[in-house]
């Protein structure tokens, strides 16, 4: 990090951190926030408007952040909002059923072929952790097998990461997670079948699940090889396990009906979050009926939520998904396409060894010439240069995420004003990468 100076400052976010320091581990809510990875202080944003975030300083980003996601139709959509104003004044909770949730619920189940029944969460973690609960009390097996480089969310047991090896039983990879809540996670390398194969193999009616993401994107954008979920869904077929297709990131982004949309695999059980609550804190899971009985009340498997299907949510993520029709995505896909020509064509000029992985409008830009299969591929890059190049585009008012190992986002709020500030910022941060130095 010596390498990379700081030649602009951010007085008003420095003075916010300071506070938030005192007040919270490490100054924010969600870790990645704190620039750790890059350096630097954190931008304390005060306000979004379609593709641009302004910090607390009065600096204009052009964002490719979109809140991790979410904001693909970019920030303060009028409808969104609109929608979110004639909800709030008719309350912001009951704690009863409500008609918001059924129609958040009948939207995804239209969209999304293999979810027949859906249960409405906060968030992603609460999505994925009840969906391998499920797993578990439907198959009554306890193992679940996961990929490295995979993230789906701070669940206890998916937090463990692999050792050495195929097949690993997984060690807890963070102090408060014990052994009794890693041991059950085998974690295997992405795109390898045979280990999944060897895996079902070695523990033989033990395993009720393997999750993956859908298309990975918390390595950098790492999408599955052809075959790979395919492959996956067979082996849990013929094993007697459920297939769950982590949708958290891809979920209504990659397409209508999100990577499924893409690939057409049938997963058992789904996740989302992130872009169908439209800014808010609201996020399922779904799928077969079959499975979906087992969940209380309904069944015995349990689950629930204060805040579940609340109505300020649930107007935000219907808004934003109504509006997501065949033009958004090519809209979308189209503007991706073309910010992902323009940093390669940038790095190029430079001399600056990099592959672009991207699927549909996700992707990410990995400082190697090889491509990235797995977490291993990805962990070989020169990240020094991402550092340096994070922050000339950063002081040139482009945000990105401050992780080599993140997806970037745009929306359908980026125009060609927005993508030429873009243009304008990537010699000189191309030049910064290429002189950087470890
Ligand atoms: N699953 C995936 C694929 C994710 O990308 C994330 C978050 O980034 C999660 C799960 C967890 O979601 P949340 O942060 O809403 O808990």
């Amino acid at each position: 990090m010596a390498c990379v100076s700081f030649p602009y400052d951010a007085p008003v976010s420095q003075t916010l951190f300071d506070r938030a320091s005192l007040v919270t581990p490490g100054g924010v809510n969600s870790p990645v926030r704190a620039f750790r990875a890059v350096g630097g202080t954190p931008r304390f944003m005060v306000s979004g408007s379609g593709p641009y975030l302004t910090d607390a300083d009065g600096r204009e980003y052009v964002d490719l952040v979109c809140s991790w996601g979410p904001m693909i139709l970019g920030h303060s959509h009028p409808e969104v909002i609109a929608a979110v104003q004639e909800a709030v004044a008719r309350g912001t909770s009951f704690g009863t059923p409500g008609e918001g949730e059924v129609a958040l619920a009948e939207e995804i189940v239209a969209r999304i072929e293999p979810v027949e029944q859906v249960r409405l969460v906060s968030s992603g973690t609460e999505a994925t952790m009840s969906a391998i609960r499920l797993a578990r009390g439907f198959t009554g097996r306890a193992k679940v097998v996961k990929f490295a480089g995979c993230y789906h969310g701070h669940v206890d047991a998916l937090l463990a990461a692999a050792g050495s090896g195929v097949a690993t039983f997984g060690l807890p990879d963070t102090p408060g997670v014990t052994g009794a809540q890693a041991g059950d996670t085998i974690v295997l390398p992405y795109n390898d079948l045979d280990a999944v194969r060897e895996a079902f193999a070695a523990h033989p009616g033990e395993i009720a699940c393997v999750i993956t993401e859908a298309s990975p994107g918390n390595m950098g954008v790492v999408p599955p090889l052809d075959g790979f979920n395919a492959g996956l869904k067979e082996l849990c077929a013929t094993n007697g396990a459920l297939y769950i297709s982590d949708e958290v990131m891809t979920g209504f982004r990659t397409s209508k009906a999100g990577w499924f949309g893409v690939d057409g695999v049938r997963p058992d059980l789904m996740t989302f979050g992130k872009v169908m609550g439209g800014g808010f804190p609201a996020a399922a899971f779904g799928g077969r009926a079959d499975v979906m009985a087992h969940l209380a009340p309904a069944g015995p498997v349990y689950q629930a939520g204060t805040l579940s299907g609340n109505p300020i949510a649930t107007a935000a993520g219907l808004a934003q998904l109504r509006l997501l029709d065949d033009a958004a995505y090519a809209k979308v896909d189209a503007v991706s396409a073309e910010i992902r020509g323009l940093v390669s064509e940038a790095l190029a000029k430079e001399g600056v060894a990099h592959t672009v992985q991207a699927a549909s409008n996700m992707f990410s830009v990995f400082f190697t010439d090889r491509p990235v299969r797995n977490y291993e591929d990805a962990k070989q890059q020169e990240a020094f240069r991402f550092t340096a190049f994070f922050h000339s585009l950063l002081s040139q008012g482009v945000y990105l995420p401050p992780s080599a190992f993140e997806s970037w986002f745009v929306s359908t709020a980026h125009d060609t004003q927005a993508v030429e500030r873009i243009a304008a910022a990537l010699p000189a941060a191309a030049r910064a990468a290429s002189e950087a130095t470890e």
